[in-house]
């Protein structure tokens, strides 16, 4: 590893892309790199979580995000525990608070943690004297899918600066939207999001975005089309008449991508919906869909942020009054 490595961040969590400055993600786009490299080699496993624990506490399904972060720190030689909400004591009745509470008596050195509710991992953090990582709360953010997905872009196109980058879809109800503007808008990119009306947040405009509500004048010469997914889990009530119109305005063919530049790159988060969101077969275009690429880049960027994390001074375990025999016959306890 080259001497970036020595440094740690001046954050203890990881909450949001919101408040990282462009040399924070630099720095963790730069080491993830190196861990790219890596994971690409036989031996992809070294020891410098060596003794620590890390839980991963999920209150939503995943497939990609639990399973990297699973991935990323047994790579880094960490102890990784999954937890699921249907698994713990949540479903017995137990508050978010007595959770966090009851795993920081454990003294874990790591909590990643998914939750339906925006700012209920925020919420947890203040409970917990290890570093928190934010793997999607609600439709608020989700900090390390903006970052593998910027390392993506920034690996094929070698910077984010001056590119522009058409986000489409329900962008209303997605996390994945909010932190990769966040994160565009920060390192220099041009940011569009196209969606219908109803799948927009309100005042999208002040966020940083020039809003399109038609695909063809939207994708016009961009650099990237970063599709998304209709998620209905979020939505109460009808958003779109049906998903065959919605497919029909809305959805990425080849006569919509046309317009973009003809190198432009296809990213989607997943999981994707096809022929809802994309054409099938341009999912699996390999000259222009990098969705796979994504997936890998997801586990090297989150062996960065663990690794960055674990550096800071102020996430080791506190050091608790100690009871134990060797403090004398007044510590002892039966
Ligand atoms: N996997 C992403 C998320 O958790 C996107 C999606 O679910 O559509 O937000």
């Amino acid at each position: 590893m080259s001497d970036i490595s020595s440094s740690a961040p001046p954050f203890r969590h990881l909450l949001g892309i919101e408040g990282l400055s462009p040399s924070d993600i630099s720095e963790i786009l730069d080491l993830s790199d190196e861990y790219v490299a890596q994971n690409r080699q036989v031996d992809k496993k070294r020891s410098i979580l060596g003794g620590r624990a890390q839980i991963n506490l999920f209150f939503e399904t995943s497939t990609r995000t639990q399973t990297s972060f699973e991935l990323a720190g047994k790579r880094l030689g960490a102890d990784v525990i999954n937890m699921t909400a249907t698994a713990s004591a949540i479903k017995k009745g137990e508050t978010l608070i007595d959770t966090a509470a009851t795993l920081n008596a454990m003294h874990p050195d790591a909590l990643v943690v998914r939750h339906p509710h925006s700012g209920a991992v925020a919420l947890l953090s203040q409970k917990m004297d290890c570093s928190v990582i934010n793997a999607g709360d609600g439709s608020h953010e989700h900090p390390t899918q903006a970052l593998l997905d910027a390392l993506t872009i920034r690996r094929r196109l070698g910077q984010l600066h001056g590119l522009t980058v058409a986000i489409c879809g329900d962008i209303l109800h997605s996390r994945v939207a909010r932190s990769n503007i966040m994160l565009l808008n920060i390192m220099g990119a041009h940011v569009r999001a196209i969606a219908p009306p109803t799948l927009l947040p309100v005042a999208m405009e002040r966020m940083g975005v020039e809003v399109f509500h038609d695909m063809t004048q939207g994708l016009e010469d961009v650099d990237i089309v970063m599709m998304l997914r209709l998620q209905n889990e979020r939505m109460r009530g009808a958003f779109v008449p049906s998903t065959r119109e919605y497919y029909h305005f809305f959805g990425l063919d080849r006569e919509k991508l046309a317009k973009a530049k003809p190198e432009a790159l296809i990213m989607h988060p997943g999981p994707m919906n096809r022929g809802v969101e994309i054409d099938s077969e341009l999912a699996d275009d390999i000259n222009r869909s990098v969705i796979r690429e994504q997936v890998e880049m997801g586990v090297a960027v989150r062996m960065a942020v663990l690794d960055l994390l674990s550096r800071r001074p102020g996430n080791q375990p506190p050091v608790g009054p100690d009871t134990g025999p060797e403090t004398g016959p007044e510590g002892a306890q039966p």
